[in-house]
């Protein structure tokens, strides 16, 4: 391959000319046991990857590949935050989910490639416009509006996966207002973290930064103004989450 051959996870300009305006910043994340943040890159989401939950949306899990969704980065908040109910939704939905944090360069990986990149992993939620997903579904248009806006991915810190044992019988539960309203285990997945890393990195050049959102179990439901969200996964740290008012 010639030197000059871009591939597709290459910045066009990274050049020292002064922006017009100061350049967004890139989040990051807290890791257990380190002073050093965890930058993020891209946020991947993968979508139906728990058939209970499948089955509560109408649908079905696609056995045959994962399928995907992206938020941007900075999307990201902080496990404790407040943020303020979001506009343009009457439906507004915690899903809890894992996170896989990268911290290695991998494209069109083995599974032994794809366990080495997995950094870490993180308690998140995938919070959702359920009334704009579910009409852009029904209009066979893209989920961006009901996925993708300001604070819709929480994150709790990274704990190294060198801490963590094999994914699999970990209890996943979530709670608003102190009931549990998701119960589930990561065995429930129907795409493991390496094979998610995988078949993404068929599609992708992943980098370190890049986190995966592994799907959501059953019990995904609306919140409203005051509700306090409590997401926890066995051996990671727990994602809290505020519902503030409206703006
Ligand atoms: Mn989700």
């Amino acid at each position: 391959m010639s030197k000059a051959m871009q591939h597709a996870g290459t910045v066009p300009s990274l050049s020292e000319t002064p922006r017009l305006f100061p350049s967004p910043r890139y989040p990051a994340v807290a890791v257990s046991g380190e002073d050093a943040l965890y930058p993020i890159h891209r946020v991947f989401c993968v979508g139906r990857n728990y058939a209970d939950h499948a089955a509560e949306m109408g649908v079905e899990v696609d056995r045959e590949a994962p399928f995907y969704f992206l938020k941007d980065a900075q999307a990201i908040v902080d496990s404790g935050s407040t943020i303020a109910y979001p506009p343009g939704t009457a439906n507004y939905h915690y899903e809890m989910e894992l996170v896989i944090a990268l911290g290695r360069s991998v494209f069109r990986a083995t599974a032994e490639e794809a366990e080495r990149a997995i950094f870490g992993y993180a308690a998140g939620l995938d919070m959702t416009r359920r009334d704009l997903q579910l009409d852009a579904r029904a209009k066979q248009r893209p989920w961006d509006l009901g996925k993708n806006f300001e604070a819709s991915a929480v994150m709790a810190l990274i704990t190294p996966a060198s801490e963590v044992v094999k994914i699999g019988p970990q209890r996943i539960s979530l709670l608003v207002n102190g009931d549990v309203r998701q119960d589930a285990h990561l065995s429930d997945l129907v795409w493991s973290p390496v094979e998610i890393v995988v078949h993404l990195s068929r599609f992708y050049h992943l980098a370190p930064g890049d986190l995966i959102y592994t799907g959501t179990p059953a019990g995904v439901g609306a919140v409203a103004a005051g509700d306090v969200i409590r997401g926890e996964i066995d051996g990671l740290a727990p994602v809290e989450l505020v519902i503030g008012a409206a703006e």
